[in-house]
């Protein structure tokens, strides 16, 4: 039983005299093209976190489904936060955890945004400044997946995935098959470099970067067991280091 959600009192004050990490899966609600649902980026993370928590001694919080997102943001169903909501949930979330005994903390997101990133950073960062024992990590899976490459670059065929390509839709069909509607064409935004863009999905019309059409659930699979050993790696690093 890995849930926080799930714990009984009893059980929770048990399991925390012996588990030091909380893993906290941060999605984002938004487009993913016309056959991937808003909530990809969360079932991503989801999905890692629960693979993670069956394999480490971690525990798993309840995820927070909302982020930041900024290129989406015209298309239909995109939900975003601010910077600084990101950054404050963050930050009460880790002091929360902390509170009750969790020394490390990894913030898993799945949705890997430049902004919304430097968001739990900062969140992080502002953490180690004021809790002497703490231990952070904030991983977005995109990384983890671009490491993930450098070792097995046979899993993605396609070039420039980025958002409901490739990579999402095999994942989605691998942890969310019910969820997936078909594919959709393969897409490159042509955003101009520099220009902030006010009308984002005249540059973007189909909502997708890379090529759903090259996706299949057991790459998906594939991808998320790597993506599993490499996050227990990070872990078992973060619990044996300093603090
Ligand atoms: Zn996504």
């Amino acid at each position: 039983m890995t849930q926080w959600t799930d714990l009984r009192m009893p059980e929770l004050e048990a399991l925390r005299e012996t588990v030091r990490t909380v893993v906290i899966p941060f999605g984002a609600v938004e487009e993913h093209g016309p056959h991937l649902p808003l909530g990809t980026d969360a079932f991503h993370a989801l999905e890692l976190a629960a693979r993670v928590g069956r394999e480490g001694r971690v525990l798993v919080a309840p995820p927070v489904y909302y982020g930041l997102c900024r290129s989406t943001r015209e298309h239909p169903g995109t939900i975003s936060l601010s910077f600084d909501t990101v950054r404050a949930l963050a930050l009460d979330l880790g002091r929360e955890f902390h509170r009750q005994g969790m020394e490390c903390l990894v913030y898993l997101s799945g949705h890997a945004g430049g902004v919304h990133m430097a968001a739990l950073t900062e969140a992080g960062e502002r953490l180690l400044a004021e809790l002497p024992r703490v231990k952070v990590a904030v991983v977005n899976i995109l990384d983890l997946l671009r490491e993930v490459l450098t070792e097995r670059p046979e899993l993605v065929k396609s070039r420039g995935d980025a958002h409901a390509g490739e990579v999402e839709t095999a994942l989605m069909l691998a942890a969310r098959p019910h969820l997936v509607q078909g594919s959709a064409p393969a897409e490159w935004p042509a955003f101009p470099k520099y220009l902030l863009v006010r009308d984002k999905r005249r540059h973007w019309p189909g909502g997708v970067w890379g090529d759903p059409g090259a996706a299949s659930a057991d790459q998906g699979e594939a991808i998320l067991e790597a993506e599993t050993r490499r996050l227990l790696r990070v872990i078992a690093q973060m619990e044996a280091g300093d603090p």
